[in-house]
């Protein structure tokens, strides 16, 4: 088994997945900070920690792994995390159920967060 087959699907652009979730990632950093301050640090680790999934995760909505994305018309893996969903409490009564497994992080398109929210 090739490892590298597993990485990138073809088509995928390693350049503006990453730019997109830099941008994602200041918006997010920007929320934990002005609703969780004390734990806006905690909270942003457990979100980015969510991306380990990045391209494993299908989509929320649309089950998919890879969609369309208009913007930049590449196909992209689910970038979007909603970070509002990682509560300091919220991460800390998954952690006393010793419930690590059960991951219940969500993932969604450009497209489809859009569409959802
Ligand atoms: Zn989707």
């Amino acid at each position: 088994m090739r490892a590298e087959a597993m990485c990138m699907p073809r088509g995928v652009s390693v350049h503006h997945v990453n730019r997109h979730i830099t941008d994602y990632a200041a918006i997010a950093l920007q929320y934990f900070l002005g609703n969780q301050p004390e734990t806006s640090l905690y909270s942003l680790l457990h979100w980015i920690s969510s991306y380990q999934t990045l391209f494993s995760r299908p989509c929320s909505k649309c089950s998919k792994l890879l969609a369309m994305d208009k913007q930049t018309n590449l196909l992209l893996p689910p970038v979007h995390r909603p970070y509002w969903k990682f509560s300091f409490s919220k991460i800390l009564s998954n952690i006393s159920l010793k419930d690590q497994n059960s991951d219940t992080t969500q993932a969604y398109h450009t497209g489809c967060l859009t569409e959802e929210v």
